[in-house]
Protein backbone atom coordinates (compact mmCIF):
# COMPACT_ATOMS: atom_id res chain seq x y z
CA UNK A 1 0.00 0.00 0.00
CA UNK A 2 1.67 3.36 -1.01
CA UNK A 3 1.46 6.41 1.93
CA UNK A 4 0.24 9.18 0.16
CA UNK A 5 0.20 11.22 3.06
CA UNK A 6 4.12 11.04 3.69
CA UNK A 7 6.65 13.43 1.71
CA UNK A 8 8.53 11.11 -0.98
CA UNK A 9 12.34 10.07 0.05
CA UNK A 10 14.88 12.35 -2.23
CA UNK A 11 17.79 10.51 -4.08
CA UNK A 12 20.06 11.33 -6.46
CA UNK A 13 20.00 8.62 -8.71
CA UNK A 14 17.29 5.42 -8.55
CA UNK A 15 17.56 2.17 -9.85
CA UNK A 16 14.22 0.46 -10.68
CA UNK A 17 15.67 -3.48 -11.23
CA UNK A 18 18.18 -5.24 -9.33
CA UNK A 19 19.05 -7.22 -11.96
CA UNK A 20 23.00 -7.50 -13.86
CA UNK A 21 21.91 -4.62 -15.52
CA UNK A 22 20.54 -2.11 -11.88
CA UNK A 23 23.68 -3.66 -9.98
CA UNK A 24 26.25 -3.15 -12.33
CA UNK A 25 24.85 0.63 -12.93
CA UNK A 26 25.06 0.67 -8.98
CA UNK A 27 28.83 -0.71 -8.84
CA UNK A 28 29.70 1.63 -11.38
CA UNK A 29 27.98 4.87 -9.56
CA UNK A 30 29.34 3.62 -6.22
CA UNK A 31 33.08 3.76 -7.24
CA UNK A 32 33.10 6.47 -9.14
CA UNK A 33 31.38 8.82 -6.90
CA UNK A 34 30.58 7.31 -3.63
CA UNK A 35 29.19 10.63 -2.35
CA UNK A 36 25.68 9.92 -4.30
CA UNK A 37 22.99 8.90 -2.69
CA UNK A 38 21.80 6.10 -5.24
CA UNK A 39 17.85 4.27 -4.28
CA UNK A 40 17.56 0.16 -5.93
CA UNK A 41 13.91 -0.62 -5.89
CA UNK A 42 13.17 -4.11 -6.36
CA UNK A 43 9.74 -5.87 -6.81
CA UNK A 44 11.93 -8.97 -5.59
CA UNK A 45 13.45 -10.93 -2.66
CA UNK A 46 17.02 -9.87 -1.37
CA UNK A 47 19.75 -13.17 -2.70
CA UNK A 48 19.59 -15.35 0.20
CA UNK A 49 15.47 -15.26 0.73
CA UNK A 50 15.05 -16.55 -3.16
CA UNK A 51 13.93 -19.88 -2.87
CA UNK A 52 11.96 -21.46 -5.76
CA UNK A 53 9.34 -23.98 -3.99
CA UNK A 54 9.87 -26.98 -6.51
CA UNK A 55 11.61 -29.36 -5.19
CA UNK A 56 10.89 -32.22 -7.98
CA UNK A 57 8.98 -34.39 -4.83
CA UNK A 58 6.33 -32.21 -3.10
CA UNK A 59 6.02 -29.46 -5.59
CA UNK A 60 6.88 -30.91 -8.99
CA UNK A 61 5.45 -27.68 -11.34
CA UNK A 62 5.48 -24.28 -10.87
CA UNK A 63 2.53 -23.07 -8.59
CA UNK A 64 2.87 -19.52 -9.87
CA UNK A 65 4.27 -17.71 -7.01
CA UNK A 66 3.21 -14.09 -6.38
CA UNK A 67 7.11 -13.41 -6.98
CA UNK A 68 9.08 -15.74 -8.95
CA UNK A 69 12.13 -16.09 -7.35
CA UNK A 70 13.63 -17.47 -10.49
CA UNK A 71 12.80 -14.52 -12.55
CA UNK A 72 13.27 -11.67 -9.45
CA UNK A 73 14.93 -10.67 -6.86
CA UNK A 74 18.63 -9.59 -6.64
CA UNK A 75 20.86 -11.11 -9.28
CA UNK A 76 17.63 -10.65 -11.70
CA UNK A 77 16.20 -13.48 -14.16
CA UNK A 78 20.37 -14.75 -14.41
CA UNK A 79 20.69 -15.56 -10.74
CA UNK A 80 20.33 -19.26 -10.93
CA UNK A 81 21.77 -19.55 -14.23
CA UNK A 82 24.85 -21.08 -15.69
CA UNK A 83 26.48 -17.70 -15.94
CA UNK A 84 27.70 -17.80 -19.60
CA UNK A 85 28.75 -14.23 -20.14
CA UNK A 86 29.46 -13.96 -24.03
CA UNK A 87 31.85 -11.42 -24.58
CA UNK A 88 30.75 -10.44 -27.95
CA UNK A 89 28.97 -8.11 -30.41
CA UNK A 90 27.76 -11.29 -32.70
CA UNK A 91 24.85 -12.09 -30.22
CA UNK A 92 23.57 -11.02 -26.62
CA UNK A 93 22.01 -8.34 -28.06
CA UNK A 94 22.49 -5.02 -30.28
CA UNK A 95 24.29 -2.70 -27.54
CA UNK A 96 27.02 -1.96 -30.10
CA UNK A 97 24.64 -0.17 -32.55
CA UNK A 98 24.31 2.91 -30.05
CA UNK A 99 27.56 2.83 -28.02
CA UNK A 100 30.29 1.37 -30.87
CA UNK A 101 31.34 -1.95 -31.19
CA UNK A 102 34.74 -1.54 -29.70
CA UNK A 103 32.95 0.70 -26.39
CA UNK A 104 30.29 -2.25 -25.87
CA UNK A 105 33.67 -5.04 -25.73
CA UNK A 106 35.43 -2.73 -23.40
CA UNK A 107 32.48 -2.86 -21.14
CA UNK A 108 32.13 -6.35 -21.34
CA UNK A 109 35.46 -7.29 -20.65
CA UNK A 110 35.32 -4.65 -17.86
CA UNK A 111 32.38 -6.56 -16.49
CA UNK A 112 34.36 -9.80 -16.73
CA UNK A 113 36.95 -8.03 -14.58
CA UNK A 114 34.72 -7.18 -11.90
CA UNK A 115 33.31 -10.99 -11.76
CA UNK A 116 36.38 -11.67 -11.52
CA UNK A 117 37.86 -9.79 -8.61
CA UNK A 118 34.49 -10.80 -6.73
CA UNK A 119 34.81 -14.91 -6.74
CA UNK A 120 34.79 -15.62 -10.30
CA UNK A 121 38.66 -15.85 -10.61
CA UNK A 122 39.72 -19.21 -11.87
CA UNK A 123 36.42 -19.90 -13.95
CA UNK A 124 37.46 -20.77 -17.44
CA UNK A 125 37.65 -18.14 -20.37
CA UNK A 126 36.72 -20.00 -23.72
CA UNK A 127 37.28 -18.84 -27.02
CA UNK A 128 36.84 -19.09 -30.88
CA UNK A 129 40.15 -17.32 -31.85
CA UNK A 130 42.19 -19.51 -33.63
CA UNK A 131 39.90 -22.33 -33.74
CA UNK A 132 39.89 -24.76 -36.70
CA UNK A 133 36.32 -25.15 -36.39
CA UNK A 134 35.73 -21.83 -37.73
CA UNK A 135 36.81 -23.34 -40.97
CA UNK A 136 35.18 -26.49 -40.99
CA UNK A 137 31.65 -24.76 -40.37
CA UNK A 138 32.87 -22.61 -43.70
CA UNK A 139 33.65 -25.46 -45.85
CA UNK A 140 30.21 -26.56 -44.98
CA UNK A 141 28.19 -23.75 -45.51
CA UNK A 142 27.46 -22.58 -41.66
CA UNK A 143 29.41 -19.93 -39.70
CA UNK A 144 31.09 -20.15 -36.46
CA UNK A 145 30.65 -16.50 -34.31
CA UNK A 146 32.81 -15.14 -32.28
CA UNK A 147 32.84 -14.77 -29.38
CA UNK A 148 34.73 -15.27 -25.83
CA UNK A 149 32.50 -17.17 -23.42
CA UNK A 150 33.35 -17.24 -19.36
CA UNK A 151 31.77 -19.60 -17.55
CA UNK A 152 31.13 -19.22 -14.24
CA UNK A 153 28.77 -22.10 -13.75
CA UNK A 154 25.66 -21.85 -11.24
CA UNK A 155 27.67 -21.85 -7.90
CA UNK A 156 30.27 -19.56 -8.95
CA UNK A 157 28.11 -16.70 -10.22
CA UNK A 158 25.64 -17.30 -7.15
CA UNK A 159 28.90 -16.19 -5.03
CA UNK A 160 29.80 -13.00 -7.65
CA UNK A 161 26.33 -11.77 -6.38
CA UNK A 162 26.96 -12.41 -3.00
CA UNK A 163 29.97 -10.84 -2.59
CA UNK A 164 28.88 -7.93 -4.52
CA UNK A 165 25.93 -7.63 -2.18
CA UNK A 166 28.28 -7.57 0.29
CA UNK A 167 29.82 -4.40 -1.36
CA UNK A 168 26.81 -2.40 -2.26
CA UNK A 169 24.90 -2.97 0.51
CA UNK A 170 26.73 -0.25 2.49
CA UNK A 171 26.61 2.66 0.55
CA UNK A 172 23.27 1.40 -2.00
CA UNK A 173 19.79 2.00 -0.69
CA UNK A 174 18.06 -1.28 -1.24
CA UNK A 175 14.55 -1.75 -0.95
CA UNK A 176 13.76 -5.35 -1.88
CA UNK A 177 9.93 -6.34 -2.24
CA UNK A 178 9.18 -3.30 -3.22
CA UNK A 179 7.72 -3.42 -6.73
CA UNK A 180 7.44 -0.08 -8.58
CA UNK A 181 4.23 0.46 -10.10
CA UNK A 182 4.36 3.97 -11.77
CA UNK A 183 6.85 7.00 -12.42
CA UNK A 184 5.85 10.51 -12.90
CA UNK A 185 7.57 13.26 -15.11
CA UNK A 186 7.40 16.04 -12.43
CA UNK A 187 9.41 19.44 -13.52
CA UNK A 188 12.91 18.61 -12.04
CA UNK A 189 12.74 14.66 -12.19
CA UNK A 190 10.31 12.14 -11.85
CA UNK A 191 8.30 10.71 -8.86
CA UNK A 192 8.22 7.15 -8.57
CA UNK A 193 5.67 5.38 -6.69
CA UNK A 194 6.44 2.02 -5.22
CA UNK A 195 4.71 -0.79 -3.18
CA UNK A 196 6.80 0.74 0.29
CA UNK A 197 6.41 4.53 -0.38
CA UNK A 198 7.53 7.33 -2.97
CA UNK A 199 10.61 8.27 -3.96
CA UNK A 200 11.81 11.56 -6.24
CA UNK A 201 14.70 11.63 -7.92
CA UNK A 202 16.42 13.94 -10.37
CA UNK A 203 17.67 11.12 -12.66
CA UNK A 204 15.95 7.58 -13.25
CA UNK A 205 17.55 4.22 -14.73
CA UNK A 206 14.94 1.49 -15.29
CA UNK A 207 16.43 -1.95 -15.68
CA UNK A 208 13.14 -4.61 -15.37
CA UNK A 209 14.36 -7.11 -17.86
CA UNK A 210 12.01 -9.44 -18.98
CA UNK A 211 9.76 -9.95 -16.06
CA UNK A 212 8.97 -6.25 -16.40
CA UNK A 213 8.50 -6.15 -19.82
CA UNK A 214 4.49 -5.57 -19.48
CA UNK A 215 4.79 -2.62 -16.86
CA UNK A 216 7.82 -1.25 -18.86
CA UNK A 217 5.36 -0.87 -21.86
CA UNK A 218 2.71 0.48 -19.97
CA UNK A 219 5.49 3.32 -18.90
CA UNK A 220 6.04 4.21 -22.06
CA UNK A 221 2.45 4.45 -23.08
CA UNK A 222 2.24 6.76 -20.12
CA UNK A 223 4.91 9.05 -20.54
CA UNK A 224 5.07 9.09 -24.90
CA UNK A 225 7.89 6.88 -25.32
CA UNK A 226 8.25 5.55 -28.68
CA UNK A 227 8.61 2.15 -28.96
CA UNK A 228 9.07 -1.00 -32.03
CA UNK A 229 7.86 -4.53 -32.23
CA UNK A 230 11.05 -7.02 -31.52
CA UNK A 231 11.50 -10.55 -32.83
CA UNK A 232 10.17 -13.89 -31.49
CA UNK A 233 12.62 -17.12 -32.12
CA UNK A 234 10.84 -20.04 -32.20
CA UNK A 235 12.44 -23.67 -32.87
CA UNK A 236 13.00 -26.97 -31.13
CA UNK A 237 15.28 -28.47 -28.56
CA UNK A 238 17.73 -30.91 -29.77
CA UNK A 239 18.85 -34.06 -27.82
CA UNK A 240 21.94 -36.42 -28.52
CA UNK A 241 24.59 -38.32 -27.22
CA UNK A 242 27.06 -35.97 -26.28
CA UNK A 243 29.92 -37.83 -28.09
CA UNK A 244 28.55 -36.37 -30.97
CA UNK A 245 29.63 -32.69 -30.05
CA UNK A 246 32.02 -33.59 -28.14
CA UNK A 247 34.69 -31.73 -30.21
CA UNK A 248 32.83 -28.41 -30.24
CA UNK A 249 31.28 -28.45 -26.78
CA UNK A 250 35.11 -30.12 -25.39
CA UNK A 251 36.92 -26.39 -27.08
CA UNK A 252 34.30 -23.47 -26.65
CA UNK A 253 31.91 -25.02 -24.17
CA UNK A 254 28.74 -23.67 -26.43
CA UNK A 255 29.24 -23.29 -30.40
CA UNK A 256 26.76 -20.94 -31.54
CA UNK A 257 26.25 -21.80 -35.21
CA UNK A 258 24.43 -19.96 -37.87
CA UNK A 259 23.21 -21.40 -40.97
CA UNK A 260 20.85 -19.64 -44.15
CA UNK A 261 19.15 -22.14 -45.40
CA UNK A 262 18.76 -22.83 -49.34
CA UNK A 263 15.10 -22.79 -49.70
CA UNK A 264 14.56 -19.52 -48.02
CA UNK A 265 17.34 -18.18 -46.99
CA UNK A 266 16.00 -17.95 -43.48
CA UNK A 267 18.87 -17.90 -40.76
CA UNK A 268 18.80 -21.13 -38.42
CA UNK A 269 21.22 -20.63 -35.08
CA UNK A 270 22.30 -22.49 -32.42
CA UNK A 271 21.30 -21.32 -29.06
CA UNK A 272 21.78 -22.56 -25.61
CA UNK A 273 24.22 -25.38 -25.59
CA UNK A 274 23.98 -27.91 -22.63
CA UNK A 275 26.96 -30.41 -22.65
CA UNK A 276 25.91 -33.63 -20.81
CA UNK A 277 23.07 -31.63 -19.65
CA UNK A 278 19.00 -32.20 -18.96
CA UNK A 279 16.19 -31.07 -21.16
CA UNK A 280 13.72 -29.27 -19.29
CA UNK A 281 10.05 -27.70 -19.56
CA UNK A 282 9.67 -23.58 -18.80
CA UNK A 283 6.84 -22.39 -17.84
CA UNK A 284 5.89 -18.71 -19.44
CA UNK A 285 2.56 -17.68 -18.13
CA UNK A 286 0.94 -20.85 -18.10
CA UNK A 287 2.62 -22.07 -21.74
CA UNK A 288 5.01 -24.50 -21.63
CA UNK A 289 7.81 -24.50 -23.57
CA UNK A 290 11.21 -26.72 -23.36
CA UNK A 291 14.70 -25.31 -22.42
CA UNK A 292 17.88 -26.68 -21.13
CA UNK A 293 20.73 -26.83 -18.52
CA UNK A 294 23.48 -28.45 -17.82
CA UNK A 295 25.27 -28.51 -14.27
CA UNK A 296 28.94 -28.31 -13.01
CA UNK A 297 28.59 -31.43 -10.79
CA UNK A 298 29.84 -34.69 -12.11
CA UNK A 299 27.72 -36.34 -10.32
CA UNK A 300 24.40 -34.85 -12.09
CA UNK A 301 25.79 -35.15 -15.56
CA UNK A 302 23.87 -36.95 -18.22
CA UNK A 303 25.40 -38.56 -21.80
CA UNK A 304 23.82 -36.07 -23.38
CA UNK A 305 24.13 -33.01 -24.67
CA UNK A 306 20.97 -30.28 -26.09
CA UNK A 307 21.20 -27.01 -27.91
CA UNK A 308 18.23 -24.95 -29.20
CA UNK A 309 17.81 -24.53 -33.11
CA UNK A 310 15.83 -21.29 -33.49
CA UNK A 311 14.29 -19.08 -36.33
CA UNK A 312 13.73 -15.57 -35.53
CA UNK A 313 10.57 -14.17 -36.57
CA UNK A 314 9.62 -10.80 -36.92
CA UNK A 315 6.37 -9.06 -37.79
CA UNK A 316 6.28 -5.53 -38.33
CA UNK A 317 2.72 -4.28 -40.26
CA UNK A 318 -0.19 -4.70 -40.11
CA UNK A 319 0.65 -7.44 -37.69
CA UNK A 320 3.14 -6.53 -35.25
CA UNK A 321 2.45 -8.55 -31.88
CA UNK A 322 6.03 -11.55 -32.76
CA UNK A 323 5.67 -12.77 -29.02
CA UNK A 324 1.63 -12.88 -29.33
CA UNK A 325 2.51 -15.32 -32.91
CA UNK A 326 5.11 -17.56 -30.48
CA UNK A 327 2.80 -17.78 -28.05
CA UNK A 328 0.36 -19.10 -30.52
CA UNK A 329 2.35 -21.58 -31.28
CA UNK A 330 3.59 -22.62 -28.12
CA UNK A 331 -0.14 -23.10 -26.96
CA UNK A 332 -0.76 -25.30 -30.04
CA UNK A 333 1.96 -28.05 -29.06
CA UNK A 334 0.29 -27.60 -25.42
CA UNK A 335 -2.83 -28.48 -26.93
CA UNK A 336 -1.53 -31.56 -28.98
CA UNK A 337 0.79 -32.63 -26.12
CA UNK A 338 -0.49 -31.52 -23.11
CA UNK A 339 2.43 -30.04 -22.50
CA UNK A 340 6.24 -30.57 -24.77
CA UNK A 341 6.44 -32.92 -27.97
CA UNK A 342 8.83 -35.05 -28.56
CA UNK A 343 9.70 -36.41 -31.94
CA UNK A 344 12.43 -38.65 -33.28
CA UNK A 345 14.47 -36.72 -36.54
CA UNK A 346 13.69 -40.53 -38.18
CA UNK A 347 9.72 -40.15 -37.91
CA UNK A 348 9.97 -36.42 -38.80
CA UNK A 349 11.29 -36.99 -41.70
CA UNK A 350 9.23 -40.18 -42.60
CA UNK A 351 5.89 -37.92 -41.87
CA UNK A 352 4.83 -39.55 -39.02
CA UNK A 353 4.37 -39.01 -35.27
CA UNK A 354 7.01 -40.54 -33.04
CA UNK A 355 4.93 -43.11 -30.14
CA UNK A 356 5.48 -44.22 -26.75
CA UNK A 357 6.93 -47.51 -27.98
CA UNK A 358 9.56 -45.27 -31.01
CA UNK A 359 10.16 -43.56 -27.98
CA UNK A 360 11.54 -46.56 -25.92
CA UNK A 361 13.46 -47.92 -28.75
CA UNK A 362 15.70 -45.71 -29.57
CA UNK A 363 19.06 -44.92 -28.60
CA UNK A 364 19.28 -41.89 -27.32
CA UNK A 365 17.22 -42.03 -23.81
CA UNK A 366 15.31 -39.03 -23.41
CA UNK A 367 16.30 -36.54 -20.39
CA UNK A 368 13.13 -34.88 -20.10
CA UNK A 369 9.26 -36.90 -19.68
CA UNK A 370 7.27 -35.42 -23.04
CA UNK A 371 4.34 -36.51 -25.29
CA UNK A 372 5.36 -38.34 -28.46
CA UNK A 373 4.44 -36.30 -31.12
CA UNK A 374 4.32 -34.95 -34.30
CA UNK A 375 5.93 -31.69 -34.68
CA UNK A 376 5.43 -31.13 -37.79
CA UNK A 377 1.58 -30.08 -36.56
CA UNK A 378 2.06 -27.79 -34.67
CA UNK A 379 5.61 -25.55 -36.31
CA UNK A 380 5.17 -23.37 -39.44
CA UNK A 381 6.43 -25.37 -42.83
CA UNK A 382 8.70 -23.09 -43.47
CA UNK A 383 10.44 -22.85 -39.86
CA UNK A 384 10.51 -26.33 -40.02
CA UNK A 385 11.86 -26.95 -43.40
CA UNK A 386 14.43 -24.66 -42.51
CA UNK A 387 15.16 -26.82 -39.05
CA UNK A 388 15.54 -30.03 -40.86
CA UNK A 389 17.82 -28.50 -43.32
CA UNK A 390 20.13 -27.24 -40.69
CA UNK A 391 20.20 -30.59 -39.04
CA UNK A 392 21.59 -32.02 -42.07
CA UNK A 393 24.04 -29.08 -42.22
CA UNK A 394 25.37 -29.23 -38.93
CA UNK A 395 25.61 -33.49 -39.35
CA UNK A 396 28.46 -32.56 -41.86
CA UNK A 397 30.68 -30.83 -38.95
CA UNK A 398 29.01 -33.23 -35.74
CA UNK A 399 28.29 -36.29 -37.75
CA UNK A 400 25.45 -38.09 -36.18
CA UNK A 401 23.50 -34.86 -35.71
CA UNK A 402 20.86 -36.15 -38.23
CA UNK A 403 20.70 -39.73 -37.09
CA UNK A 404 17.29 -41.55 -36.43
CA UNK A 405 17.33 -41.53 -33.13
CA UNK A 406 18.13 -37.49 -32.59
CA UNK A 407 15.40 -35.94 -30.34
CA UNK A 408 13.92 -33.31 -31.11
CA UNK A 409 11.57 -31.16 -28.60
CA UNK A 410 8.73 -28.53 -29.27
CA UNK A 411 8.78 -26.40 -29.16
CA UNK A 412 11.62 -23.56 -27.79
CA UNK A 413 10.15 -20.27 -27.75
CA UNK A 414 12.85 -17.31 -27.10
CA UNK A 415 10.51 -14.11 -26.57
CA UNK A 416 12.24 -10.56 -26.63
CA UNK A 417 11.05 -7.56 -25.37
CA UNK A 418 10.17 -4.54 -27.62
CA UNK A 419 12.52 -2.36 -28.50
CA UNK A 420 12.29 1.60 -25.94
CA UNK A 421 13.34 4.23 -28.20
CA UNK A 422 16.47 5.81 -26.97
CA UNK A 423 19.54 7.79 -27.84
CA UNK A 424 23.07 7.17 -27.85
CA UNK A 425 23.27 7.65 -23.84
CA UNK A 426 20.74 4.93 -23.79
CA UNK A 427 18.33 7.89 -22.60
CA UNK A 428 14.53 8.06 -23.12
CA UNK A 429 12.60 11.54 -24.98
CA UNK A 430 12.78 12.63 -21.57
CA UNK A 431 15.65 13.79 -19.72
CA UNK A 432 17.30 11.64 -16.93
CA UNK A 433 15.23 9.14 -17.71
CA UNK A 434 17.24 5.78 -18.67
CA UNK A 435 16.26 2.34 -19.71
CA UNK A 436 18.97 -0.04 -19.73
CA UNK A 437 19.25 -4.14 -20.03
CA UNK A 438 16.78 -6.52 -21.75
CA UNK A 439 13.41 -4.35 -20.49
CA UNK A 440 14.91 -2.09 -23.05
CA UNK A 441 15.32 -4.72 -25.64
CA UNK A 442 18.46 -3.51 -26.57
CA UNK A 443 20.08 -6.92 -24.49
CA UNK A 444 19.02 -9.69 -23.90
CA UNK A 445 21.96 -11.78 -22.06
CA UNK A 446 24.08 -11.02 -18.76
CA UNK A 447 27.36 -9.34 -20.20
CA UNK A 448 24.93 -6.93 -22.61
CA UNK A 449 22.83 -6.44 -19.26
CA UNK A 450 25.66 -5.34 -17.61
CA UNK A 451 27.77 -3.35 -19.99
CA UNK A 452 24.50 -1.48 -20.88
CA UNK A 453 24.37 -0.54 -16.81
CA UNK A 454 28.41 0.52 -16.50
CA UNK A 455 28.04 2.88 -19.61
CA UNK A 456 24.76 4.55 -18.48
CA UNK A 457 26.42 5.17 -15.00
CA UNK A 458 29.40 6.51 -16.87
CA UNK A 459 27.30 9.27 -18.93
CA UNK A 460 25.52 10.12 -16.30
CA UNK A 461 28.42 10.81 -14.02
CA UNK A 462 29.67 12.52 -17.23
CA UNK A 463 26.97 14.65 -17.75
CA UNK A 464 26.53 15.72 -13.82
CA UNK A 465 30.41 16.94 -14.38
CA UNK A 466 29.69 18.92 -17.17
CA UNK A 467 26.41 20.62 -15.43
CA UNK A 468 28.71 21.45 -12.81
C1 LIG B 1 17.07 -19.68 -16.46
C2 LIG B 1 17.83 -18.59 -17.17
C3 LIG B 1 19.15 -18.81 -17.55
C4 LIG B 1 19.88 -17.82 -18.23
N1 LIG B 1 21.19 -18.07 -18.55
C5 LIG B 1 21.91 -17.11 -19.16
C6 LIG B 1 23.28 -17.31 -19.45
O1 LIG B 1 23.90 -18.33 -19.10
N2 LIG B 1 23.95 -16.32 -20.14
C7 LIG B 1 23.33 -15.17 -20.52
O2 LIG B 1 23.99 -14.31 -21.12
N3 LIG B 1 22.03 -14.94 -20.21
C8 LIG B 1 21.31 -15.88 -19.56
N4 LIG B 1 20.00 -15.64 -19.26
C9 LIG B 1 19.44 -14.32 -19.60
C10 LIG B 1 19.90 -13.29 -18.55
O3 LIG B 1 19.56 -13.74 -17.27
C11 LIG B 1 19.30 -11.93 -18.82
O4 LIG B 1 19.66 -11.53 -20.12
C12 LIG B 1 19.78 -10.89 -17.80
O5 LIG B 1 19.48 -11.29 -16.50
C13 LIG B 1 19.15 -9.52 -18.08
O6 LIG B 1 19.51 -8.63 -17.07
P1 LIG B 1 18.58 -7.38 -16.71
O7 LIG B 1 19.22 -6.69 -15.56
O8 LIG B 1 18.31 -6.61 -17.93
O9 LIG B 1 17.17 -7.99 -16.29
P2 LIG B 1 16.78 -9.07 -15.20
O10 LIG B 1 17.92 -9.94 -14.87
O11 LIG B 1 15.53 -9.70 -15.69
O12 LIG B 1 16.44 -8.21 -13.90
C14 LIG B 1 15.35 -7.34 -13.85
C15 LIG B 1 14.93 -7.14 -12.40
O13 LIG B 1 13.94 -6.12 -12.37
C16 LIG B 1 12.95 -6.46 -11.42
N5 LIG B 1 11.69 -5.79 -11.77
C17 LIG B 1 10.88 -6.04 -12.84
N6 LIG B 1 9.83 -5.20 -12.82
C18 LIG B 1 9.97 -4.41 -11.71
C19 LIG B 1 9.20 -3.35 -11.14
N7 LIG B 1 8.07 -2.91 -11.70
N8 LIG B 1 9.65 -2.80 -9.99
C20 LIG B 1 10.79 -3.22 -9.40
N9 LIG B 1 11.55 -4.22 -9.90
C21 LIG B 1 11.15 -4.79 -11.04
C22 LIG B 1 12.85 -7.96 -11.52
O14 LIG B 1 12.34 -8.48 -10.30
C23 LIG B 1 14.29 -8.39 -11.79
O15 LIG B 1 14.97 -8.74 -10.61
C24 LIG B 1 19.25 -16.60 -18.56
C25 LIG B 1 17.93 -16.36 -18.18
C26 LIG B 1 17.21 -17.33 -17.48
C27 LIG B 1 15.80 -17.06 -17.08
Amino acid sequence: MINQDTAPERTDIAIIGAGPGGIFAAYELMKKDPSLKVTVLEAGYSLEKRHCPIDGKKIKTCIGCKVCSIMNGFGGAGAFSDGKYNITNDFGGTLYEYIGREKAIELMQYVDDINMTHGGEGTQLYTTAGTRLRTVCMQNKLQLLEASVRHLGTDKNYVVLQNLFEELKDHIDFHFEDRVESIEKQENGYLIRHAKGTTFCKTCIISVGRSGSKWMEKVCADLGIDTLSNRVDIGVRVELPAEIFAHITDELYEGKIVYRTEKFEDRVRTFCMNPHGIVVNENTNGIITVNGHSFEDDSRKTGNTNFALLVAKHFSEPFKDSNGYGESIARLSNMLGGGVIVQRFGDLERGRRSTEKRIRESTVRPTLAATPGDLSLVLPKRILDGIIEMIHALDKIAPGTANDDTLLYGVEVKFYNMEVRLDSDLETCHKGLYVIGDGSGVTHSLSHASASGIYVADRILEKRAQAE
